[in-house]
């Protein structure tokens, strides 16, 4: 079975090596000549809406998934009608656009910060007055790993951030009051069976997610799963979707979603009797779903901008490493170590 992902970057690597003894193989297009995911197949080498390139993934491809949500709408709108592709076009639609998805989960019943569309000056100082300060601004479209936001902290921030992000579309959220970061991850398989990861606590470094680990028994999670599975099933959704959601003392707030596989669940290789990445492969190519059950504790810590030495992470008892063979760079994700263990980790070790 040939699997297509647009994008090859980590998560297409991670979900090529889990796919392969599957019996798997794989087609990526990916503009970058060295895509890490490249040696794991065969690399179409272009933009993502290339249309010579993704008719010849169309053609080889059974199915085709994709890593990120940024692929231009045109792309998966061409594809369609002649391949298979997994989550659909609602989902992406759904995911890529911060208004769409707070409206989603406004539409469901899904807690969710206040939120407004803002085109203008005026929008925007009128969504300030409505929800106070702080509150934060965000690109509507293309923002990820804290990119495209401002915190307005006071009345005097307000004109600013309108004047360096005012030329795209941007919505105003409501400053969220939360105590922990929280995310599930949820495949969906093609009969419309649910498998649940447990819900995994996050913690961010400047925008960025530095930490995650598989919590155990959390009291939330039965709330976690309820709105991941309304969600699902409104979009008719195929595949694995993350969730993050802010921990409040009112209960869990969604913050936004990822239709595909995502960082806070990395720890599932090493963590859970199937990864997120094997059930995302299994769910697009219509094969049962594996177990998400927890085979013990497991701490992911990412690498970002820099590897430690190979050596330091090994030596840590429990450790697996996982370098993507990235060229190194201020703020990019290159590498991520889990640590398992049988009892709760106090606290991750530090590799920098
Ligand atoms: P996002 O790109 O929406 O995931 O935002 C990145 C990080 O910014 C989140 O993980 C939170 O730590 C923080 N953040 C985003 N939106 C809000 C909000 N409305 N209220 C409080 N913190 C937020």
């Amino acid at each position: 079975m040939i699997i297509g992902i647009v994008g090859g970057g980590q998560l297409a690597q991670m979900m090529a090596l889990a796919g392969f003894p599957l019996g798997m193989r794989f087609i990526f297009l990916d503009p970058a000549a060295d895509a890490c995911a490249g040696p794991l197949g065969e690399h179409l080498v272009g933009a993502y809406d290339d249309t010579t390139l993704l008719s010849i993934m169309a053609e080889k491809a059974d199915v085709v998934t994709y890593e990120f949500e940024n692929v231009p709408a045109s792309a998966i709108a061409f594809l369609h009608g002649k391949v298979d592709v997994a989550p659909n076009d609602q989902a992406l639609a759904t995911a890529r656009d911060r208004f769409n998805e707070k409206s989603l989960f406004r539409e469901l019943e899904i807690p969710t910060v206040p939120f407004a569309t803002v085109d203008s000056l005026d929008d925007l100082k009128q969504a300030v007055a409505e929800f106070g300060l702080p509150a934060i601004l965000k690109t509507r479209t293309m923002g990820y790993d804290g990119k495209g936001q401002a915190l307005l902290r006071t009345e005097s921030d307000v004109e600013a951030a309108w004047q360096s992000m005012g030329s795209v579309p941007l919505i105003l959220e409501g400053f969220a009051k939360f105590h922990r970061e929280v995310s599930i991850i949820t495949a969906r398989g093609k009969d419309g069976e649910f498998r649940f990861y447990p819900l995994s606590e996050n913690h961010h470094r400047d925008g960025i997610l530095h930490t995650a680990r598989n919590l155990h028994n959390d009291p939330r999670q039965e709330q976690a799963e309820g709105y991941a599975r309304r969600i699902m099933e409104r979009l008719d959704y195929v595949g694995v979707m993350a969730l993050e959601l802010f921990d409040t003392d009112e209960g869990l707030m969604a913050n936004e979603i990822a239709p595909r596989v995502h960082n806070s669940g990395h720890w599932s290789i090493e963590g859970s009797i199937t990864s997120q990445f094997e059930n995302h492969m299994r769910a697009i190519a219509g094969l049962p779903l594996g177990s998400t059950e927890s085979t013990g504790y497991a701490t992911m810590v990412n690498f970002i901008g820099t590897m430690p030495a190979r050596e330091k992470v090994l030596a840590v008892a429990g450790a697996s490493l996982h370098d993507y063979g990235k060229e190194p760079k201020p703020g990019r994700k290159i590498g991520h170590a889990t640590i398992w263990s049988v009892q709760p980790l106090d606290q991750a070790p530090e590799f920098d």
